[in-house]
Order: structure tokens, then C-alpha cells, then sequence
């Protein structure tokens, strides 16, 4: 198979599709990406976006930065800082101050999900749900290209003291040794991917020689490489080696689950993604998929029905649908939780019963997952019918719960209970929050 080189397209100025946009968008881009962090690759602008209408391109919205990214206020400060030649240093500062204001680190997952081992914090680990460990190799935290939509952008921008990551997975064996409770771990990142086989095995190793002394039953790799850089399976380097790895873990029993990101229908049509995914399907494992629902992107029942059909087609297996959470450049992409609803239910209601193992629309807040059930009336109020997929109290899940119904509403923090004046969980949640180890301001509740 021929190989295909990574181009990475960092810089507004070096693309040829990029240098014929007009001056005032390659402007925007390089203000815009002064504050949230831009990278894309000649796969994203070779074969997904459809240039010619760039300015309604899902993929062009989902990888480069637009001007409506920023206020006008953040805008305007960044565009003079630029035009008034300020040094480096200091528009790096003012950038940074920026982001600060843009919730870097949404749903507690600082305070809260941070596990110890002897009283020690166990820094590139999160262990929110029970049966379910997040694991950040250090060197995983990059991706292939980023989403203008990313909630994990803190992770890319250099800031030490905000970002998860571990250098090795002792401490992770060690953890899930203690702790048999723990069902699943998951790979993430950025994008655990992005590392060359001999990288990753570094960590995954002493995970599979340990393994039957927890009790791992799944190993889940979150990644948007079959996105953004589906060579990563067929023609890189190092193809072959992770296709082999990954057969080796289903051979020892395990469930292996790739949890691809796709966030339109275009990311599954290019004749190298189907490839992939064939190849990845070929060593056992499952390829499981997820996307928020995104204005500019994804929001219309027609594109989620395509999707979710051509998923299921190239044997993929529909999981989540998410709402955008409150980071980064949330108002441009966010949609209200009504909207959103309608868009999950229209196409849920169209497809067929093998695509609907998806669920959502889910906002992952601190307390858990919460999915939104449905509309309904009930007494002549009109209500949200909200539950728990996941939940930090296993008890709290796939309990109906009900908010007043608020058309404007994008997010939890918004709602107010209905029939009561608190939420079930809300007392709980409390607790939780105020017996957390770590000592920081996050709110509780978002
Ligand atoms: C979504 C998520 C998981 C996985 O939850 P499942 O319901 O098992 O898919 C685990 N940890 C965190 C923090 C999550 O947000
Ligand atoms: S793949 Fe995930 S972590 Fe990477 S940029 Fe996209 S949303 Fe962020």
C-alpha cells in the first residue's frame, strides 16, 4: 500500500487551500488561534473539506478557527495586540488571560475525579464512574488535528498545571490491583493514538502482563485518528504492529473497544477510512463511536441519520450523542437542550432498532451523565425527563428525574427542578463536593 506523509499544517500560511481563502478569513484564523489551538493535517485538507464552500463546511468549521469563535471583545483585544506589534511574551500573556475566562477545565474533573494511592494524587488518572477508570499516557496527549470544539484544549496549550497526563502505568496496575471494582479502562487523551507502537506499548505492556490480577474485563481506546488520520491503521510505519497489538488483547479475552469520534457523515466516506475500520474490525475489536451534536457541524436529524446508518454499514456500533460542554468556544457550537432533543429524536425515530444502541443527547457534568429523555406534560407542566447514564452514586442511575422545561436552556446548570425545589441527587452531590480531598474553586454543579 502506498504511503501516505502526515503533512501538519500548524500555521494559516502554509497550505495551499488555506492561502487562497480571502484575506479577512486567514486573518481570522490566525486571531482566533492566537487563544484556542489550531492544527490540522493535508488529510483534512486534501480529502474532507469541500472547498468551494468553505464557509458552510462542516469539516472546515470543525478544524479551523472562525472568527464568531471569540466575542468581539476577546476578538478585538487579540487583533490589536497583533497590530500594535506586541512581543511574543506578551501576547502570550494576554491569550493565556483570555483562556482563563474560557472555562478550561469544565465538570469538576480536577476537584472531584482525581483517585489516591497512600495519600498520594494519582495525576494522569481520572476515576469518576465505579466500573470505570480514564487513563492519560503522557504522551498521548496530542491529537492528529484538533477540534475547534474541544473540551480537552487546556491539554495542548503548554500549561503544565492543567493538564493530566502519566509518564508510566505503574501506578495505574498498582490502582487497579486495589481496586476490583474496576471493570473498564480507557485510553484517552487527546488522543492515545497520535503514539508509535513502541510509545504505546510502553504503557499498555505492563497493563496486559497484570491483567489477571485486576479486574479489567474492556479496554477502551478513545480516539478521532479513523477522523483525522485513518493511515494510522493502514499505511503509517507502525500499522501493522498496533493491528497486531490489538489482536493480542482480544486474544487474551478482552474486550477491546476503539471509541472513534465522528462528528459528520464526511468523515466516514473516504475510501482509506473504510479501510481502517476494516482492518481494525479484522483483529476482533469493536469499534464503538460518539460525537457531540454541534451547531455549524452536526446540528440537523438528517445528518445523525446518515451518520448513524453508515456507522452501523461499515459495522460500527452508535454509542453516545453529547452536548457541547461549557468550554472553550461553547456559544458558537452550543445548541438548547430542547433543539437538541428534537434533532435525537427525529433521527432516532428514523433509523432502524440495529443503529438505536445510541443514547443521549447526555450533558457529562459533575455529577454524572445525564441524558435527556424526553419532552412531556404532566399536570399541565411542561417538563424536561431527564436520568442518569452514568452516575459518581451508581444509585442515582436510570432514575427519572424532571426540570421545568426552558426552551433556552443549553445546559444543566440552567434548569430548575420540576414538582420539587431540588433535584434528588442535589444533597448528595454536596457531600461528595464537600468531603473532595483536592482544595480547589470548581463549580459543583455544571
Ligand atoms: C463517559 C465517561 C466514562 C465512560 O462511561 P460509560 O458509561 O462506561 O461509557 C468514564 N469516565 C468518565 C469521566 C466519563 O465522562
Ligand atoms: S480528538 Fe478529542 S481531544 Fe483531540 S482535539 Fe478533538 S475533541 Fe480534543
Amino acid at each position: 500500500m502506498k504511503k501516505y506523509k502526515h503533512i501538519n499544517i500548524t500555521n494559516y500560511t502554509q497550505d495551499k487551500n488555506i492561502l487562497k481563502l480571502p484575506k479577512q478569513i486567514r486573518r481570522d484564523i490566525e486571531i482566533v488561534s492566537q487563544v484556542l489551538p489550531f492544527r490540522a493535517n493535508n488529510y483534512i485538507t486534501e480529502e474532507l473539506i469541500d472547498w468551494e464552500n468553505y464557509e458552510s463546511d462542516p469539516i472546515f468549521h470543525l478544524c479551523f478557527p472562525q472568527r464568531q469563535m471569540l466575542s468581539s471583545k476577546h476578538y478585538d483585544i487579540i487583533k490589536n495586540g497583533i497590530e500594535q506589534n506586541k512581543p511574543k511574551t506578551e501576547l502570550f500573556a494576554i491569550s493565556n488571560s483570555i483562556r482563563m475566562e474560557l472555562n478550561p477545565h469544565p465538570a469538576g474533573q480536577n476537584c472531584l475525579n482525581v483517585p489516591y494511592y497512600n495519600n498520594k494524587p494519582l495525576s494522569g488518572i481520572q476515576h469518576k464512574y465505579r466500573e470505570t477508570v480514564l487513563f492519560f499516557p503522557s504522551s498521548g496527549q496530542t491529537c492528529h488535528a484538533y477540534c475547534s470544539f474541544c473540551f480537552r484544549w487546556p491539554q495542548f496549550i503548554g500549561k503544565k498545571s492543567l493538564k493530566f497526563s502519566a509518564k508510566e502505568s505503574h501506578e495505574l496496575v498498582r490502582y487497579l490491583k486495589k481496586h476490583h471494582e474496576i471493570t473498564d479502562i480507557l485510553f484517552t487523551g487527546g488522543d492515545p493514538m497520535i503514539m508509535k507502537m513502541s510509545v504505546f506499548s510502553k504503557y499498555i505492556t505492563p497493563l496486559l502482563d497484570n491483567i489477571h490480577k485486576t479486574n479489567i474485563q474492556t479496554i477502551r481506546i478513545g480516539t478521532k485518528s479513523l477522523s483525522f488520520w485513518p493511515y494510522r491503521f493502514v499505511t503509517d510505519n507502525d500499522s501493522d504492529d498496533i493491528l497486531k497489538l490489538f489482536e493480542t488483547i482480544v486474544n487474551k479475552g478482552i474486550n477491546l473497544a476503539i471509541m472513534a469520534h465522528f462528528s459528520h457523515p464526511r468523515e466516514l466516506g473516504t475510501e482509506i477510512v473504510k479501510d481502517a475500520v476494516k482492518r481494525i474490525r479484522n483483529t476482533g475489536a469493536q469499534i464503538r463511536t460518539q460525537s457531540p451534536i454541534l451547531r455549524h457541524i452536526n446540528a440537523d436529524s438528517d445528518i445523525w441519520t446518515e451518520m448513524w446508518r453508515k456507522q452501523v454499514n461499515l459495522n460500527c456500533i452508535p454509542y453516545y450523542m453529547f452536548m457541547a460542554r461549557d468550554t472553550g468556544a461553547k456559544e458558537y457550537f452550543e445548541l438548547p437542550i430542547a433543539e437538541a432533543y428534537e434533532i435525537f429524536r427525529k433521527s432516532y425515530s428514523s433509523i432502524s432498532g440495529i443503529c438505536r444502541t445510541v443514547r443521549g443527547p447526555s450533558m457529562s457534568c459533575t455529577p454524572g451523565k445525564v441524558m435527556i429523555s424526553g419532552i412531556a406534560e404532566i399536570n399541565n407542566e411542561k417538563v424536561f425527563v431527564l436520568r442518569f447514564i452514568q452516575a459518581r452514586n451508581p444509585d442515582w442511575v436510570a432514575k427519572p428525574f424532571f426540570a421545568k422545561y426552558d426552551e433556552n436552556a443549553s445546559w444543566i446548570s440552567e434548569l430548575k427542578p420540576a414538582f420539587s425545589d431540588k433535584f434528588f441527587f442535589e444533597d448528595e452531590m454536596e457531600k461528595i463536593y464537600n468531603n473532595k480531598i483536592t482544595d480547589c474553586e470548581e463549580n459543583k454543579f455544571e
